[in-house]
């Protein structure tokens, strides 16, 4: 194999490593787990990826797009050749203000693609809490979304099209079709290869099935669910003209949002932008005794038409006591609460927030919800998403061995079922006397749950295995989703056949089996996950590798490497 990768990096333009170094440093990326890779390309061109897909094809070795590796659920850990876009995939192509859409390569990191369209009074909306290193390509990868969810959706809710080279090495976009336009794919008009009709008739032939419908319908997340990563959406795809007229058109990027670099390689993406928010933006931080009290007020709030609901509960709030930058922002904190609620309005005018302001407070303290109630407005309301936003990096950077893991940190399910969602949550916690941290996207049902686990104990990583079991019952009783914007990746693919049924998910395999044959495009996510106590970061090294990652005395990494 190594003589085959010499020939393959003499063929290209970029780089391609092989050394301990590089497989080393993309072995991980901000989860659980490790692996080694066999390779790590750096390309310079599409030439380079598509070389690289023609070799990866030929000897069956996984190819795994990757970004900024910021994912949480291992979505670009595995072995094969990691092919890294962050640095010559920079590019913002075509702005165009009127119709509100830009097209970018894939490397684009999501804040300095806003910084160029301020200028237009635009933004592409979803913000991840990442969002000043995270990239559009790894967005899509894994439809991220953040804070104004309740307004603005995910990445998938802006996704108008993409270029993507297929596992035969073809280029194809994905966009918009009319019934007559994906009727003539179906018939093999207007398509690039024998591939492209497949995946069109595979998809047809699968959605216009009675059973299949009727089944989709049943078992996947409940509609009313914004954030909603469940293995492919062809739950979505089912809401479109082809399958249920009067819906939507057909268009493929609705399931390319979300599957993780398992379908396709993307090199272009059109997105759709919003004007930037009204001028004058109020948060009203309200103060709780506990976190179940502010799930009931979050209902209440939510009736007013905020952009943003987000929770912060006591232990976030503590974390952020002892740092020597947040410390500075927590001005707005009163006593000691359970959990603040942030709830952002913007508006034209102050005068309108403050009547909205007064009016929900007002009805808060009938139902007896809530203890303090400072409304901030002006350049102080940064400070405030400041310390929000440092809630998860603080975690992972709590001293000592037991860390809050991403385990089941990313459930999503109808808002109104939260507080007893929460509720029956902790219970099952308690049961194993662990303690979860709370906090995050309560406006759309998603709260980031992060029970506080060592996994260099055996302990720890059975009750790793446990927990994760225990709550994926709970999010399928709410008929829920195991992930809201992080990801399935290995964490939770493994519990996407159990989410959705058996007889779903061989659809997703069949999908996967059509659009990639030769299984070469991010294996083992989405579809035939291995388990997921498997390749974590600390469990006992068996492999070949293991000498040589002792030797280098890897620290634990967090975000991109
Ligand atoms: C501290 C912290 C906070 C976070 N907060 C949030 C949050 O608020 N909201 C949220 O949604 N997420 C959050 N995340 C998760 C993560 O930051 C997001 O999922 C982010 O969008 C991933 O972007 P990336 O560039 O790092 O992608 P990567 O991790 O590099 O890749 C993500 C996925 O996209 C695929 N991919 C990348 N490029 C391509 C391509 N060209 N073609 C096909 N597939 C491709 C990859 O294979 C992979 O499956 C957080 C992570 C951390 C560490």
């Amino acid at each position: 194999m190594q003589q085959k990768l010499t020939k393959l990096a003499e063929s290209i333009d970029g780089e391609l490593y092989t050394d301990s170094t590089h497989l080393i440093l993309y072995a991980t990326d901000a989860s659980a787990y490790r692996e080694i890779p066999t390779a790590v390309c750096v390309p310079k061109s599409w030439d380079d990826v598509r070389k690289v897909i023609t070799f990866a094809s030929k000897e069956r070795l996984p190819v795994i797009p990757r970004t900024a590796g910021t994912s949480l659920a291992g979505q670009v850990v595995g072995k094969g050749i990691v092919v890294d876009l962050s640095k010559n995939f920079r590019k913002i192509l075509e702005i165009n203000p009127e119709e509100r859409w830009v097209v970018v390569q894939p490397g684009v990191v999501r804040d300095e693609l806003n910084m160029e369209l301020k200028k237009y009074g635009l933004f592409f909306s979803p913000e991840t809490s990442t969002s000043n290193r995270c990239m559009i390509g790894g967005m899509v990868g894994n439809n991220s979304c953040g804070n104004r969810s309740v307004i603005y959706g995910s990445t998938r809710d802006h996704l108008i099209a993409v270029k993507a080279i297929l596992s035969d090495g073809t280029e194809v976009e994905f966009k918009e079709l009319t019934d007559e336009e994906f009727e003539a794919k179906c018939n093999g008009e207007n398509v690039s290869s024998p591939l492209e009709v497949a995946i069109y008739q595979n998809i047809k032939r699968i959605l216009s099935d009675k059973e299949n419908q009727e089944r989709i319908r049943r078992k996947f997340p409940k509609d009313s669910i914004i954030r909603r990563n469940t293995g492919y959406a062809i739950d979505l795809l089912l809401n479109t003209s082809p399958f249920t007229p009067g819906k939507a058109p057909f268009n493929f990027c609705k399931l390319i949002a979300g599957s993780e670099g398992t379908l396709a390689f993307i090199t272009e993406i059109k997105l759709h932008l919003d004007p930037v928010l009204p001028p004058e933006i109020g948060l009203a931080c309200l103060h709780f005794d506990n976190v179940d009290e502010s799930l009931r007020a979050n209902l209440i709030a939510l009736k007013y038409k905020p952009s943003a609901c987000e929770l912060m509960d006591h232990y976030i709030l503590e974390c952020t006591k002892n740092n020597i930058e947040y410390r500075q922002h927590r001005f707005f904190v009163k006593g000691d609460p359970g959990a603040i609620l942030v709830v952002e309005f913007a508006r034209e005018t102050r005068e309108e927030i403050e009547q909205i302001c007064a009016n929900m407070i007002a009805e808060l303290k009938e139902a007896g919800l809530g203890y303090h109630y400072p409304v901030i407005y002006g350049e102080d309301t940064a400070k405030i998403w400041h310390l929000r936003k440092a809630g998860l990096g603080l975690l992972s950077n709590m001293p000592g061995d037991p860390k809050a893991v991403p385990v089941i940190e990313d459930t999503a399910v109808d808002v109104e079922d939260l507080p007893e969602y929460i509720r029956e949550f902790n219970e099952i916690l308690k049961k194993y006397d662990l303690y979860s941290v709370h906090y995050a996207h309560a406006g759309s049902g998603e709260l980031h749950l992060r029970p506080i686990i060592n996994l260099k104990t055996v302990e720890g990583n059975r009750l790793f295995r446990t927990i994760a079991e225990e709550i994926a019952a709970l999010v399928k009783k709410y008929r829920g989703s195991l992930s809201g914007e992080h990801g399935d990746g290995r964490l939770r693919g493994e519990f996407i056949r159990y989410m959705i049924g058996a007889k779903n998910y061989a659809l997703l395999k069949e999908i996967k089996r059509t659009w990639d044959p030769n299984n070469i495009f991010n294996p083992g996510k989405i579809v035939d996950t291995p388990s997921m106590n498997t390749s974590l970061r600390f469990e006992e090294l068996g492999d070949l590798h293991a000498e040589q990652l002792r030797r280098h005395h890897v620290p634990q990494l967090h975000g991109c490497p």
